[in-house]
């Protein structure tokens, strides 16, 4: 028992250091990391790169309040634009705290349109958007939601995946649709049709709501792309990342068009710690090396090798992988054996791997890894299946 507040169930493991792909447990142990804090070490640990722009930035300032100008930030927020859809960024801290600003944006918009009333999210069953309250009634899971009183309102949930769901779920209360291009938590499941955000993209604008993507754990190259609706010839009206954006940094990001966040105004949002240079400075030292030239293409030349030999270890033992899923090195294993059991015996291999619903065990590797990170990563999939066989 420790003196932290047991909200997790925490394996006895301990980490001192990280060396590229590697952590290094306390007692010496390397591990190669396909786990990445979930989604966050993009660049995997100790980069040079990264360490080297967060150490120049320390030793001249580490915060500062937005009250003032952040140059590291204007120009955080200039590139995220110049690569996306967006016209304006607001910076904050964490996954959820992107997503709650996400969801203020859409509801102040018909706010200041004198459509108040229009402040509903029509989400998806299996989503993942955060802890904060309304995050949590954005996700709409029954067993994280117990105990926290009545659940913000506003939300409903339709299948993942079905358009004429969210069609008949839109009334005119409806602010927004909101959706993860690939649900990360509930097991890297991915909507069935191919057009299924180009289907939400035409509903919203039909019906004049909002089109909210959740790239918290999708974004920042994980499929191949910066971002991963960018496989698809659609954009989004608001967008909220975090996790890799920072690499290791806690930073996140509300990525919005001019006409989504003009409601926007002086006041209206806030965030004490929101991009300041520590944090700007960690994540454009990220996007210097995940906009090189080639480097998207790398990832998605390594993810398909890793789902190549994945499928491979699978087709071996058909007992334990029933299936993979997932784009460039964002990969699901919907496991026949337990998923927990799967990832126990990777890790006993020294390979770190991550849990996820639906009975999954997530590969999450930072995106500069090389073939022989997968092939090291697969030889322990390969031994880890042979021993879980029945
Ligand atoms: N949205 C998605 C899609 C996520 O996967 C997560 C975290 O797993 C979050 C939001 C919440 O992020 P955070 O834990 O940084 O608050």
């Amino acid at each position: 028992m420790t003196a932290v507040m047991p909200t997790y169930g925490r394996i006895d493991l301990a980490f001192e250091r990280g060396e590229g792909p590697y952590l290094i447990a306390a007692d010496g142990r390397r591990y190669l990391d396909f786990t990445t804090g979930i989604a966050v070490n993009t660049l995997g640990h100790g980069h040079p790169h990264l360490v080297a722009a967060l150490k120049a930035q320390a030793d001249k300032l580490w915060h500062c309040s937005n009250l003032y100008h952040i140059p590291e930030q204007t120009r955080l927020a200039e590139r995220l634009c110049a690569a996306s859809f967006a016209d304006k960024v607001f910076f904050c801290n964490s996954g959820a705290e992107a997503m709650e600003g996400v969801i203020k944006v859409a509801r102040r918009y018909h706010h200041a349109r004198g459509a108040g009333e229009r402040y509903g999210i029509v989400a998806f069953e299996g989503a993942f958007h955060g802890r904060t309250l309304g995050t949590l009634a954005a996700g709409g899971n029954e067993k994280a939601l117990e105990g926290f009183g009545p659940p913000v309102d506003g939300f409903v949930h339709v299948a993942f995946g079905n358009a004429n769901e969210v069609r008949a779920a839109i009334g005119p209360d409806t602010a927004a649709i909101l959706v993860e291009p690939i649900q990360g938590e509930s097991g890297i499941r991915t909507p069935a049709g191919a057009r299924f955000l180009a289907e939400l993209r035409e509903i919203a604008d039909e019906f004049g709501v909002l089109l909210l993507f959740d790239e918290v754990q999708t974004g920042i190259g994980h499929t191949g792309k910066l971002f991963a609706h960018q496989w698809h010839d659609v954009t989004p009206d608001v967008m909220g990342l975090a996790k890799g954006l920072g690499g290791g940094f806690p930073v996140g990001a509300v990525l919005a068009t001019d006409a989504a966040c003009e409601a926007m105004t002086p006041g209206s949002h806030g965030s004490t710690f929101g991009g300041n240079p520590l944090a700007a400075a960690a994540a454009n030292a990220v996007l210097d090396v995940i906009e090189g030239e080639g480097f998207l293409d790398g990832v998605v030349d390594v993810g398909n090798y890793l789902f190549d030999r994945v499928n491979a270890v699978a087709a071996r033992h058909p007992e334990v992988i029933g299936s993979v899923r997932g784009r460039g090195l964002m990969l699901g294993m919907l496991c026949k054996a337990a998923n927990m059991d799967l990832v126990a015996a990777m890790r006993e291999r020294g390979v770190l791997l991550v849990p996820a619903g639906d009975n999954v065990a997530r590969m999450l590797p930072p995106l500069n890894i090389g073939r022989e990170h997968v092939d090291e990563a697969c030889g322990a999939l390969d031994a880890a299946c042979a021993a879980l066989a029945p």
